[in-house]
C-alpha cells in the first residue's frame, strides 16, 4: 500500500482518460465560440463574501465550502461553483454589455464522494449578462443542447420552468411555505429543515415521502406576473422554432436563490436515478446587484464535466481520442540517432517518441508496440555505416530501407500513403 493516496471525493486522471477531458474541453469551446462567447479564466478562491452572496439558503454555500484563513487572515473559499466570481468579475471589470463569456474547471463542494459526485469535480458553463431578451434565454438553453448533440449524446432531456420575479417568488414561496408547514409531519427531518431556510428548495427533494407531499403543492405558474409568463412563452416559442424539444416541468426550482424566471436542467435518460442531472442553469436577475453592482439582468448554464462524460460512457459516444505518437525510434547503436532522428521528426510537425538506456533491439521493439505508434524506425550499425534508416509500418510485417537525408520526406509518405 503506498503511504498517500488522493484525498476523498478527488482522482488523478491520468491517460487516456485525460485527452478525453480536454477533447471535452475543446469541443465545448468551439461551440460556444462560435456563438460569441469568451474566455474567462477567473480565480479558484475568491473572499468567502462572494460566495455567501449567492444565498444563505444555498446549500453549496452553507454547508459545502471549503473556506479557510489564509496567512494574512483573509477569509477565503475555493470556489463551490463559477457564477459568483463571473458576476464578481462583471462588477469588478465593468465590461460592455452584453458580455458574453465561457468557463471550464475544477470547482470544489464538500459533499459524500460517490459515483458521479466529487469533491473536486469539473464544470463548463457560459454566462451572458446585461440583456433581459427571452431569445437570450434560447440561445444559452440551445448551446448546451448543441454541446450535448455534438458530443454525441442523444439521451438528453430538458426540463424547463419559470420562477418568475422577485416579487412572484416571494409570494410563492409564502403559499408554498403555508401548504408544507400545514404538512410538516408528513416531511423527512431534512425537509422540515430546510422548510426553515427556504419553502422553495423542500421542492428539490428526491426522497419518498417528501415526494408525496410535494405532489400535491401548489404550482408555481399560478403565482406568475403577466410580465414573466410572456417571457417565459417567448423563450418557449423561441425553442420551438428551433425544433428543441422540452417539458414544463412546475417543480423545478435548482440550488440558488437569485435564480429568476427562466430556469431549466438537462437530465440523462441514459443514466442511473442518482446522477441524472448533467447540467443546468437559469436567469438570476439580481446577483449583480447583490455583490454591490449595477442592476443586471444575467443568465447562464453549468455542466458537470465527469457526470457528461459518464453519460458518454452509457451512450458509448465520444471516446478518447488516441493520443499515441506517429513514430517510434529504436537504435541499438548508442541511443545518439535517435537522439537527432526523433528532434528532427519533432522540428518538423511530427510526433516521435523512442527508449532509453540503450535497452536490447527486443525490448526496444516491444516499447514500439506498445506506444501505438503508426511507424518504427530502427537504427543499427548496418543502418549508421550507410545512412539509411530501417523503415517498419507497425503490424504489416513489411520493412524498406530508407536514406538518412531524405528522413523527413519518407516518413511523411509512409504515414500518408496516397
Ligand atoms: P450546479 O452547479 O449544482 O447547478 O450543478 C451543475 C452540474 O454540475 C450538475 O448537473 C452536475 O452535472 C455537476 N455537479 C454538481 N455537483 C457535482 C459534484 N459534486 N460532482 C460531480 N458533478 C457535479
Amino acid at each position: 500500500m503506498p503511504e498517500f493516496k488522493t484525498s476523498p471525493g478527488t482522482r488523478d486522471i491520468l491517460a487516456p482518460h485525460s485527452a478525453r477531458w480536454r477533447a471535452f474541453q475543446d469541443v465545448f469551446a468551439s461551440t460556444v465560440e462560435s456563438a460569441g462567447y469568451s474566455y474567462i479564466i477567473p480565480p479558484m478562491f475568491e473572499d468567502l463574501d462572494v460566495f455567501l452572496r449567492l444565498g444563505e439558503a444555498t446549500e453549496v454555500v452553507t454547508k459545502e465550502m471549503y473556506d479557510f484563513h489564509d496567512k494574512g487572515g483573509r477569509h477565503v473559499a475555493l470556489r463551490p461553483e463559477q457564477t459568483a466570481s463571473v458576476c464578481r468579475a462583471f462588477v469588478e471589470h465593468r465590461p460592455t454589455t452584453p458580455w458574453k463569456v465561457w468557463y471550464a474547471g475544477p470547482n470544489f463542494r464538500y459533499e459524500k464522494p460517490q459515483q458521479g459526485r466529487y469533491r473536486q469535480f469539473d464544470q463548463v458553463g457560459i454566462e451572458a449578462l446585461g440583456a433581459d431578451d427571452p431569445l437570450l434565454d434560447a440561445e444559452v438553453i440551445a448551446l448546451a443542447a448543441k454541446f450535448y448533440a455534438d458530443l454525441g449524446l442523444r439521451k438528453v432531456h430538458l426540463s424547463i420552468n419559470t420562477l418568475g420575479d422577485a416579487g412572484d417568488r416571494e409570494k410563492y414561496s409564502q403559499a408554498l411555505s403555508q401548504y408544507f408547514m400545514a404538512n410538516e409531519k408528513d416531511l423527512t427531518t431534512e425537509s422540515r429543515a430546510t422548510l426553515a431556510r427556504n419553502p422553495l428548495r423542500v421542492l428539490d427533494s428526491k426522497r419518498e415521502p417528501d415526494q408525496k407531499v410535494i405532489a400535491g403543492a401548489p404550482a408555481i405558474r399560478e403565482f406568475i406576473s403577466d410580465v414573466s409568463n410572456q417571457h417565459f412563452d417567448a423563450v418557449l416559442q423561441a425553442l420551438d422554432a428551433l425544433n428543441i424539444s422540452y417539458e414544463i416541468n412546475n417543480r423545478l426550482v435548482r440550488g440558488l436563490d437569485y435564480y429568476r424566471r427562466t430556469t431549466f436542467e438537462f437530465t440523462s435518460i441514459a443514466l442511473e436515478a442518482a446522477h441524472t442531472a448533467i447540467g443546468g442553469g437559469g436567469r438570476y436577475d439580481g446577483l449583480v446587484e447583490a455583490l454591490g453592482g449595477p442592476a443586471t439582468p444575467g443568465i447562464g448554464f453549468a455542466l458537470g464535466l465527469d457526470r457528461t462524460l459518464l453519460a458518454c460512457d452509457a451512450e458509448k459516444v465520444f471516446d478518447a481520442p488516441a493520443t499515441a505518437v506517429q513514430v517510434f525510434v529504436v537504435d541499438t547503436v548508442d541511443g545518439m540517432h535517435a537522439h537527432a532522428v526523433c528532434h528532427e521528426l519533432r522540428s518538423n510537425g511530427l510526433s516521435a517518441d523512442r527508449a532509453y538506456d540503450l535497452r536490447s533491439m527486443k525490448a526496444q521493439m516491444k516499447s514500439a508496440d506498445r506506444s501505438g505508434a503508426t511507424l518504427a524506425l530502427i537504427i543499427g550499425s548496418d543502418e549508421v555505416e550507410n545512412s539509411t534508416i530501417m523503415l517498419r509500418p507497425m503490424g504489416s510485417g513489411d520493412q524498406y530501407l530508407i536514406a538518412r537525408k531524405d528522413l523527413v520526406a519518407e516518413v511523411k509518405k509512409a504515414l500518408n500513403p496516397k
